[in-house]
Parts: structure tokens; sequence; C-alpha cells
């Protein structure tokens, strides 16, 4: 009897970068500012979300200063709560 030849394919990880140190922590110099909508975006997604960490690297200290500063952000309309770029 034969019952190999399983391959089993394993979805591979796109979009997602493999970064295991948090960008802030490495660069002490960056500063999370919540008037800095540019440097907020890329912790963004298109819709508006808040990437989570996991994805990012960031580390739960700034990952938390994080979502503060793009919730204030938001409050201050310099980021979207909700996007419509897409759909
Ligand atoms: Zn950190």
């Amino acid at each position: 009897m034969r019952a190999q030849q399983q391959q089993r394919r394993r979805p591979q990880q796109q979009n997602v970068k493999r970064r295991r140190s948090c960008r802030f922590c490495d660069n002490k110099e960056i500063y999370i500012d919540y008037k800095d909508e540019k440097k907020l975006q890329r912790f963004i997604t298109e819709e508006g979300k808040i990437i989570p960490k996991r994805v990012t690297g960031t580390c739960a200290r700034h990952q938390r200063e994080l979502v503060a500063a793009i919730k204030r952000a938001r409050h201050l309309a310099l980021l979207p709560f909700v996007s419509d770029a897409i759909r």
C-alpha cells in the first residue's frame, strides 16, 4: 500500500515582512508624533485600519503609543476613520 505522495503546500507569507524588532526601539530618534500623518499612514491599511503589531513587528509599548497617536490624528482629521478608497 502506498499512501504517500501527499504534498502539503504551505501558503507563502506574502505581504508580511518579517521583522522581529520594533522599528521604534531600533531607532530611538523616531518619535511617534500624532501630527506626522505620513509616518502614521505606514501603520494603517488603505481602509484606515490600524495594522496589528504582529504584522509590523512593533513592540507592545510602542504599538500602544502608536495607536494612541493614530486615534488622536483621526480625531484631528489627519487620518481617516474609514477610507472609501476601497470598495
Ligand atoms: Zn518598541
